[in-house]
């Protein structure tokens, strides 16, 4: 759609056609008004696109279906965005999901996912949480570590079942030097090393026991991946493992889960990411190690969560104070921050912001936005340009979907945020906004 702006806004919410501005100069998501959702339902405020989630998915499953072995699957990996209103589009698009903690799998079934599609991960569950997880029948175990794998066949045991499992092998990548065996990589938290030969002895402990059945490996090289060839790099060394345990355990796999990671474009200036283009990047490589090491084709699995839901969502705060520091620079202060978005505190992401009341004005007021909490880190964004805002303007961030709700807090008791879902424009409340009762429900005089 075009966009009846000029200038550098255009070039900012260029990001995603499904942003306009109506004659107001208010900001539109899937046609929605921003004002009257922040209206309605208050700010900070997360929006959510429902059909953009609905596409993102598409992406994966047509490519999948297009390029993958038969029964290749995605899994939507929950952390990304965790709450009970994610699953039901998920599933109905066909997606299995990622969990990495009981809460996430109570979340997903109480929100009425079937267990069998989901996969539990984690680097370290506890004996709860594998109780927990084979008490409500979970799919898929990916197992981390080897005092893991014993405790969860001691529970399989226990309970007189075989338990479908990945192990979670460590490649030696770091995708963003594209350095094989890196040891900065190998020295991991997650998964057992192929390198140091833990990986094959954690195979040929898994294949011992009675209650777990293998169903192939499982790794994951990183995240904000913007092109194919550090999949590819992470295929070559699955391949070459798995002509390894073929040869020593008589073990092929009929899972290999490439893990997460595909990366989104936050800022006009970062790539953009074509996931189909990708994945039959990707395939055709697997598809040549396959025949190089005569190995049967697996099914293929990944694990995209920020790919899926970043891109669809927007954070609306309102601004409150605007100051100019004379000689340094001016802030833009919002009524939100890290409590809601702790991304900028913790790694320094770049966020395209608007000014989402006047989109139609220039952009040539250069300023930092930041949060409220009593914290100089609390900020959003620096340098940005926006048309200079007033208190009670609408500023919005754009692509907060992913990393974002999932990790709030309540730092200086602020409540999280509400969030709203678009459906083809239409806001339903998804998320309530937290209450004060809420804050000091738990808590005990
Ligand atoms: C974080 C993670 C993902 C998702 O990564 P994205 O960058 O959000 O796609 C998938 N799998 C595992 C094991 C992860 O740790």
């Amino acid at each position: 759609m075009p966009l009846p702006v000029i200038g550098r806004i255009m070039e900012k919410t260029m990001l995603y056609d499904n942003l306009t501005v109506s004659p107001r100069g208010h900001l539109l998501m899937d046609g929605a008004d921003t004002s009257e959702l922040a209206k309605e339902f208050g700010t900070p405020l997360y929006v959510l696109s429902e059909n953009r989630i609905r596409e993102n998915c598409r992406k994966y499953t047509e490519a999948f279906r297009k390029y993958f072995p038969e029964g290749s699957v995605p899994a939507y990996a929950g952390k990304a965005l965790c709450f009970r209103g994610i699953y039901p589009i998920i599933e109905s698009e066909g997606l299995y999901a990622d969990v990495v903690s009981a809460g996430e799998i109570y979340t997903a079934l109480s929100a009425g996912f079937p267990a069998e599609k989901l996969f539990f991960h984690g680097s370290n569950k506890t004996d709860e949480e594998i109780r927990f997880g084979l008490d409500r029948h979970v799919g898929t175990f990916v197992v981390d570590n080897f005092s893991e794998l014993r405790a969860l066949e001691r529970e399989a045991a226990s309970r007189g079942i075989t338990q479908d499992v990945l192990l979670r092998v460590t490649v030696g990548l770091d995708p963003h030097t594209l350095d094989a065996i890196n040891t900065g990589k190998v020295d991991s938290q997650f998964g057992t090393p192929i390198e140091t030969g833990a990986a094959m002895e954690i195979l040929l402990q898994t294949l011992q026991m009675k209650h777990l059945r293998v169903l192939g490996f499982h790794s994951h090289i990183g995240s904000q991946i913007f092109d194919f060839k550090p999949f590819c790099d992470q295929i070559d060394i699955l391949l070459d493992f798995s002509a390894k345990t073929r040869e020593k355990a008589g073990f092929t796999p009929q899972v290999l889960n490439l893990g997460g990671g595909f990366a989104v474009p936050y800022v006009e200036s970062d790539p953009k990411v074509d996931i189909g283009e990708n994945i039959a990047g990707i395939a055709a490589h697997l598809q040549a190690g396959l025949e190089k090491y005569g190995l049967p084709a697996p099914r293929i699995m990944m694990e995209p969560g920020r790919s899926i839901v970043a891109d669809a969502g927007l954070t609306l705060y309102t601004a409150g104070g605007v100051k100019t520091i004379e000689g340094y620079r001016s802030y833009v202060t919002v009524d939100g921050g890290m409590t809601d978005n702790p991304r900028y505190a913790l790694y320094k992401s770049s966020y395209t912001v608007l000014n989402a009341s006047r989109m139609n004005e220039r952009s040539d007021f250069m300023c930092t936005l930041a949060g409220r909490c009593c914290e100089s880190g609390d900020r959003i964004a620096e340098n940005i340009l926006l048309p200079k805002p007033e208190r009670g303007d609408l500023i919005a961030v754009l692509t907060t979907g992913a990393y974002n709700y999932s990790m709030a807090s309540n730092y200086n008791r602020i409540p999280r945020p509400a969030l709203v879902i678009l459906k083809d424009g239409k806001p339903r409340l998804s998320v309530k906004r937290e209450t004060f009762e809420d804050l000091v429900k738990r808590e005990m005089l």
